[in-house]
């Protein structure tokens, strides 16, 4: 897709060139303007006009050995060098010639008015000019009379276009997508049955799914006009102007018909209307508009609306109900297979080794958004550069799955030997717990080397295949591999240490989503009691219950946890033997795979 769009050029430019020429004036013309034509005669020529009383005024100005004079009637200067002429004063004299400064600078009235009024006020109207036709254009158009025109970016179709093949996995997406593409291409096949079109479409999911690049791959395919604006682009200082460029985003979009409309981030504008006091009126205004015009239009005129938000609890119900958005696309963190997909379709743009296991990568990165694949893959590919290989390989992309997840490795950070011995227990006991328990998934990578993120080592721990549903088993020995790197310093060290801060507050999460959400306490059986608030957004939780309520729940989620606790204490004691070898060989290795682990577990 090529956008059509003038160049246009920065502010500073237009303010240079007026400084430049008015330097340029005032070096050049105005002397130039300024002075009198000076003419040469000779001493011969000078005497006899003199004694003809042609002469006016005379200047004898002996250190530059010349005699500037003028004559009557004359503008002119006339110049004439000296020459060793007693009688000359007297002469000049006789002639009655009156000796004073001849000014060779001369500016005539016309000229100091032109100069020193009328000049200063046409460059300062025709800079307001400019400006205010600066600010007309940024308000939406080309002249006063295009405030409120919308600014919505119109691409055209171009052969480098995004197309659905380099948007990967997200199948259903792409399924629903590509029928409002089909329509597009033949709107008949679906006006004889009396299908008509949903107006709008919805595109809902966390930050960096390809919501964005869905709808771009959709103008790719469909060869219609393509309006893009961001929601926020409607938000405007002055109170209806909002509104306008709505109507005027549909105007121009029903004159282009078919064509597609996409409105990023339409939570900007589409918040429900609350009522509160001191309630945004622009916005509510933008949004009553936005529900006229999608009323506004039929079905079959082939206009047709994507837009994007990860908020879509937020939307006012009335945007999203039938008749107007009346289709929600989920675009989903990928699942296994896609997150091999989408590392795949990014691989082909970077120069990677052959025997890559995409998906082994795709298993480590579980939980990643496209965005973040496609961040890895170019991390492996600078990871080459750097080490001054011409290919990325597997180890490169590990590598970089680290950085994204837990930063660069602090080459230089230095751990006492202490804290080192410390932090190979706590990373063993993670693993140790994990691997001890059948149902946790097996260990991938343990390290122990310091990242830029504050992490001091990590257990990476990688699941096999797609993970849906998690039993309450499964909860619990997740929680109890979370206490275990804190269990083996107790049980080793005999103290407690900073460095179980994340695992801490994990494990308090999982433990109250378990009483509060999924319903896994006794008490409470199938009650509600927390309810998420942006999913797609981090998902923080809001109390539903009263206070006494709160307080069991603080109860019993810390009795969950203090369970898990020891059970891995005592999954650690019953294994010392192994803890100690285990973190022996850690903390000399500092990096060990999940193979060697498990092969001196089962030694
Ligand atoms: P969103 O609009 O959902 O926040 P974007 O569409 O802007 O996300 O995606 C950001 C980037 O992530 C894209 O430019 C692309 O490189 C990558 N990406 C995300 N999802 C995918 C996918 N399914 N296939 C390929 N690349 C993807």
């Amino acid at each position: 897709m090529n956008e059509v769009k003038s160049p246009k050029k920065p502010l500073i430019y237009y303010y240079c060139i007026v400084l430049i020429v008015l330097m340029l004036f005032n070096l050049l013309a105005m002397p130039w303007l300024s002075q009198r034509r000076i003419v040469e005669v000779d001493y011969g020529s000078f005497v006899s006009m003199v004694e003809d009383g042609e002469v006016k005024q005379a200047e004898i100005q002996e250190q530059e050995n010349r005699i500037l004079f003028t004559k009557e009637g004359d503008n002119r200067i006339y110049k004439t060098a000296m020459v060793g002429d007693d009688r000359l004063p007297d002469r000049l004299l006789d002639a009655g010639v009156v000796f004073n400064g001849v000014e060779i600078e001369q500016t005539s009235p016309f000229l100091t008015v032109l100069l020193s009024w009328v000049l200063p006020i046409v460059i300062f109207v025709a800079i307001g000019q400019y400006m205010s036709r600066k600010l007309m254009k940024s308000a939406g158009g080309p002249n006063a009379m295009m405030f409120g025109k919308s600014n919505a970016k119109i691409y055209v179709k171009s052969s480098e276009g995004i197309k659905f093949s380099d948007v990967a996995g997200e199948d259903e997406a792409k399924d629903n997508l590509k029928e409002i593409v089909e329509y597009l291409h033949n709107p008949k096949k679906y006006q004889e049955i009396g299908a008509s079109m949903p107006k709008g479409i919805l595109l809902v999911g966390p930050p960096g799914t390809g919501k964005t690049m869905l709808a771009k791959a959709v103008a790719g395919e469909a060869n219609v006009p393509f309006f893009s604006i961001s929601g926020s682009e409607f938000v405007e200082m002055f109170v209806g102007m909002g509104a306008s460029k709505v109507r005027d985003l549909f105007k121009q979009a029903k004159e282009k018909a078919p064509c597609i409309v996409f409105i990023d981030e339409i939570d900007a504008i589409g918040k429900k209307r609350d009522g509160q006091f001191g309630g945004n009126d622009e916005r509510e205004q933008t949004l009553n508009q936005l529900l006229t015009e999608m009323d506004g239009f039929e079905g079959n005129t082939g206009v047709i609306i994507l837009a994007a938000t990860n908020r879509p609890e937020s939307l006012d119900p009335a945007l999203t109900r039938p008749g107007r958005f009346d289709r929600r696309v989920p675009v989903e963190l990928p699942d296994l297979k896609g997150r091999e997909e989408i590392l795949k379709v990014h691989a082909r743009k970077i120069k990677v080794a052959d025997d890559v296991d995409f998906n082994k990568v795709a298993r480590m990165a579980s939980g990643a958004s496209g965005a973040e694949l496609a961040n890895i893959v170019n991390e492996a590919a600078l990871r080459a550069v750097r080490d001054g290989r011409s290919f990325a390989t597997q180890a490169d992309l590990e590598e970089s799955i680290e950085v994204v997840i837990a930063g660069y490795q602090k080459k230089n950070a230095i751990l006492t030997d202490q804290e080192k011995w410390i932090v190979a227990y706590h990373e063993t006991g993670h693993a140790l717990v994990a691997a001890l328990q059948t149902h946790s998934a097996p260990v991938q990578k343990i390290t122990i080397i310091p990242r830029t993120s504050g992490a001091l080592g990590y257990t990476m721990q990688v699941e096999e295949g797609n993970h849906y549903l998690m039993s309450q088993e499964e909860l619990e020995n997740k929680i109890a591999t979370l206490t275990g790197g804190r269990a083996a310093e107790e049980l080793i060290f005999h103290s407690a240490s900073t460095g179980a801060s994340n695992d801490i507050e994990q494990a308090t999460k999982l433990a109250r989503a378990m009483i509060t959400r999924y319903g896994m306490s006794d008490d409470f059986d199938m009650v509600a009691l927390e309810t998420v608030n942006n999913q797609y957004l981090g998902g923080d939780t809001s109390l539903a219950c009263s206070a006494e309520t709160a307080a069991e729940v603080d109860r019993q989620v810390v009795e969950v946890v203090k369970r898990q606790h020891a059970k891995a204490t005592k999954l650690l004691e019953d294994n010392q033997e192994k803890l100690h070898e285990l973190s022996k060989y850690l903390y000399e290795k500092e990096t060990i795979t999940g193979d060697e682990f498990m092969k001196i577990l089962n030694r």
